[in-house]
């Protein structure tokens, strides 16, 4: 078993992330005598209370079995509770394997989690293709790197992130709403409800033990506030909690990806400056908003100091500040970015043939685009390599080269979000090139 503990206090008091934090390797480790964690793709907290074992979180649905054989091979006790931090498939999607292979010693199982969670699930049934589709390309920008998050090797067991909602999932049995207290075995176990990452997040609190578990309150990156595919994410909200989080005085800190943190002042540390960088992002959004700014002036303009970036929990590898400026925006604003050109556009191919006659061609388009990318402009680089796909969407040389653009911007980008979407549009320009 890794001391987790050990090396996440070396990491935080040192300030230098020198190994992975995100470890999908499906292995077990003890931080206390009744309590463990397996680290998967969503980690499982496991508390072996008298009751039977109590487990937040179970990882994918293809490392479901693994997660529980790691457990058995720590305790012989029963299942007594899964909780849900909140409904992602990443959280849920071993709740069939898990109970399967631990059992419940006849006796019924509970599934804890918020009253949104439901909801989520049949949002994600509804729109099940769409969401395999995003998380695809979500997850398709990466290969061998460490420290993503939600990615692994490649070669190790389960790496491939789920797209979907298994049908082994298990329903909520125990809906939960913004605060519930309940005892099991003699422990009180305090559940919060706050918006973040989702509208449906629990976390969890051990008043008499000061263990808190966060769920995806701490991801060790960059709070993934902004997610470009996916529904609304709260980044004001998800630091209150984090404020709210630090009243309780925890010891213990179990967060559901990266590494657990102990003791109470490093922990209020951790949790003092991720809220603090939510909190600065958000609040300077919203006076630039106030002042009258278009969303274009703001996404150039704001920033986050790179000594934040540079926290071994901060580190914006999975989600990025410039994507949760959208998010801002689009929670106290609407749809429209202040462009007025854009309210009611042309069709992309109507500006792109326009574009390309005005240039001389396609060709000329895109290989003025394909210079600013050796540059380094790549920003300007993608517009120009767009506008003439665009012009030219079967013309296998103008996509060649489009696909070079956007394979050099996909490696010059640190966040998985923008290297998955950037692989996937060279991805389509490679198809057009190859027939
Ligand atoms: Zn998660």
């Amino acid at each position: 078993m890794a001391d987790l503990l050990a090396l996440s206090t070396k990491i935080i008091d040192s300030g230098v992330l020198d190994q992975p934090a995100n470890r999908i390797i499906n292995e077990i480790s003890e931080l206390a005598p009744d309590l463990a964690v397996v680290e998967s793709f969503s980690h499982a907290v496991t508390w072996s209370s008298p009751e039977g074992l109590v487990i937040f979180d179970t990882g994918t649905y293809d490392n479901g079995a693994h997660v529980a054989d790691q457990i058995r091979t720590w305790t012989k006790a029963p299942l007594h509770a899964i909780v849900y931090t909140h409904g992602h498939v990443d959280h849920v999607g071993g709740s069939g394997p898990i109970a399967a292979t631990l059992g419940t010693a006849g006796r019924k199982l509970r599934v804890i989690g918020h009253e949104n969670v439901e909801r989520r699930f049949t949002r994600y049934r509804d729109t099940s293709d769409w969401n395999r589709i995003i998380n695809a390309r979500q997850f398709g920008g990466v290969r061998e790197e460490h420290g993503y998050g939600l990615v692994s090797d490649s070669s190790q067991v389960g790496a491939r992130h789920p797209t979907f909602l298994h049908d082994s999932v298990l329903e909520v049995n125990e809906s939960l709403g913004d605060f519930t207290s309940m005892k099991i075995g003699d422990d009180t176990v305090e559940f919060h409800h706050a918006r973040g990452e989702t509208d449906d997040h629990l976390w969890a609190f051990f008043p008499d033990r000061k263990w808190i578990v966060t769920g995806d309150f701490i991801i060790w990156n960059f709070p993934n506030a902004g997610n470009p595919q996916k529904v609304q994410r709260w980044p004001l909200e998800w630091a209150s909690a984090l404020r709210r989080m630090i009243t309780q005085e925890p010891e213990l800190l179990l967060p559901a990806h990266g590494l657990p943190i102990e003791g109470k002042n490093r922990i209020a540390r951790v949790l003092d400056e991720i809220a603090a960088a939510l909190e600065n992002l958000v609040r300077e959004v919203l006076q630039m908003m106030n002042a009258g700014e278009t969303l274009d002036t703001i996404i150039h303009a704001v920033k986050v100091p790179d000594a934040t970036l540079g926290r071994p929990y901060l580190r914006p590898m999975y989600d990025e500040p410039e994507f949760i400026v959208h998010n801002v925006w689009r929670q106290f604003g609407g749809w429209w970015d202040g462009a007025a050109s854009r309210l009611k556009p042309a069709p992309d191919a109507a500006v792109g043939a326009e574009v390309a006659a005005l240039a001389g061609g396609a060709d000329v388009l895109v290989r003025r685009a394909q210079k600013l990318a050796e540059e380094g402009d790549l920003r300007l680089a993608c517009h120009l390599a767009d506008f003439a796909g665009w012009a030219a969407p079967d013309d296998p040389e103008v996509h060649g080269i489009r696909a070079e653009v956007y394979e050099r911007r996909r490696k010059a980008e640190l966040s998985l979000m923008a290297k998955g979407i950037f692989a996937a549009a060279s991805k389509e320009s490679k198809r057009i090139n190859r027939r």
